[in-house]
């Protein structure tokens, strides 16, 4: 797929409550978030005079020690962003609050317009102050983040941190995940699994669709419910954003993305020396091929680990180099050898055409494509998602083009109910409208 996607698809956010300082196990935990944004990286603290410190900087955790260091607190919020510098700091009815979430509005403009009507002021353009406004709306936090959650339309995954203490929630259809940990020394919460268990707390669950979550050093609460209609998590986290370790709804994606490859297999009749990956996404889709089919596992590119550490935001022209330089070719594997090759996802396939045509120039006699999602057929609403109908080659070109136009010999997708079965829960509650066009909101 589209190797410079990474930069274009989602934020992270974390939370942590425990006994001592927690903020070098927050940093950890925005560190282990990191694919989920490149772009600034922020946290916020409360102090024990109730004043919130914190702050946000450009690029990566790893290259932001001073904003960690000497911050001290027993709970702090923080935020990995591919877009707004979050978390966002405020002055409210409930005192001063920060404010960070993982998703994206829709109705933003008719939000800020109508809170400009109520004499509100806005201080920057970013969404995350709307959000901020609107739960400063009531007296109380429950109250405010309930009536934010039936004014917002569309997908949040939030932590929000106030005097009363750290608060998390999800919007009622559950769009991004947001899960919940707990341990002997404290509670968090985070947009994936490993950003908890990494640092010593087990995963209790993943907080509901709607729920409202009040944590503090000793555990969690749910202390609201917003309803809704139905749940539709994000089904492209298994295949793609997700951390190959994380585990969401109580499922493994390297189990999901293991299935998606091996019902890729299930019934291939193509006669294949290697089956390989295109790193690090098709990792787990390949080794699902492999073991369904038989067919050898082996490596033919390898992703250089020091390709994407820049320490500032980068645009879109640096980003394709920055894709083209990541990946190089283990030519021994090659030569003369029929490949299947495991990706996610094509967006516009211009950087699968690329690797083909490299595959090809080194000496691969046959080069298959088999992909994990079904084509993709819409832009995403509920990410910082830029790809746009027009950018989709599954929706201007039929298969034997895509093959064609990649230079692929054969190029096969999974079915949509083959993806879905892959993962495990039901269709109704999964997303799936970059596949369907079919929207849940
Ligand atoms: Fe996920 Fe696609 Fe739905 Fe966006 S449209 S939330 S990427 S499944
Ligand atoms: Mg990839």
């Amino acid at each position: 797929m589209n190797l410079n996607r990474t930069c274009q698809d989602n934020c992270g956010v974390a939370a942590l409550c425990q006994q001592g300082n927690a903020v070098p196990n927050l940093c950890r935990s925005l560190f282990l978030l990191q694919h989920r944004g490149q772009c600034s990286v922020g946290l916020a603290v409360l102090q024990k005079d109730g004043r919130i410190d914190g702050g946000v900087a450009p690029g990566l955790v790893k290259a932001n020690g001073p904003l960690f260091r000497g911050k001290e607190s027993d709970s702090a919020i923080g935020h990995v962003s591919l877009k707004e510098p979050q978390p966002f700091f405020g002055h409210s009815k409930i005192g001063s609050i920060s404010l960070a979430f993982s998703g994206r509005l829709m109705n933003t403009a008719e939000l800020r317009q109508q809170a400009m009507q109520n004499g509100r002021v806005f201080t920057t353009k970013d969404d995350v102050e709307i959000l901020a406004q609107l739960v400063s709306q009531e007296n109380d936090p429950v109250e405010g983040l309930k009536k934010m959650a039936s004014q917002v339309r569309g997908a949040f995954s939030l932590v929000l941190l106030t005097q009363d203490g750290v608060f998390a929630a999800r919007d009622p259809f559950g769009f991004k995940p947001l899960v919940i940990g707990r341990g002997i020394n404290g509670c968090a919460v985070a947009s994936e699994s490993p950003a908890i268990t990494e640092i010593g707390l087990e995963i209790v669950r993943d907080i509901r669709p709607g729920e409202i979550i009040l944590l503090n050093k000793q555990g969690f609460a749910t202390v609201g419910q917003v309803p809704g209609q139905r749940a539709a998590f994000c089904s492209f986290e298994w295949a793609y954003t997700a951390r190959y370790d994380s585990v969401i709804e109580g499922i493994a994606v390297e189990q999901a993305r293991k299935n998606m490859g091996a019902s890729l297999a299930k019934g291939d009749n193509i006669e294949a020396d290697l089956v390989a990956p295109i790193p690090m996404s098709g990792i787990g889709h390949a080794l699902g091929y492999h073991k369904a089919s038989h067919v050898a596992y082996d490596e033919v590119f390898l992703y250089n680990r020091y390709s994407d550490r820049s320490y500032t935001p980068l645009n879109q022209e640096q980003r394709d180099s920055i894709a083209a330089e990541k990946l190089s070719l283990v030519i021994g594997a090659i030569q003369g050898r029929r490949i299947v090759i495991c990706d996610d996802s094509i967006v516009r396939g211009t950087q699968m055409r690329k690797q083909i045509l490299r595959l090809r120039e080194a000496g691969a006699k046959e080069i298959h494509i088999r992909v994990a999602c079904p084509p993709l057929l819409a832009p995403c609403h509920y990410g910082i998602s830029t790809r746009s109908f027009n950018e989709l080659i599954a929706r201007q070109h039929s298969l034997e083009e895509i093959r064609k136009m990649l230079g692929a010999d054969t190029v096969k997708y999974n079915s949509l109910d083959d993806f879905v079965a892959a993962i495990g829960l039901p269709a109704d509650r999964l997303c799936l409208a970059c596949f369907t066009g079919k929207y849940p909101l």
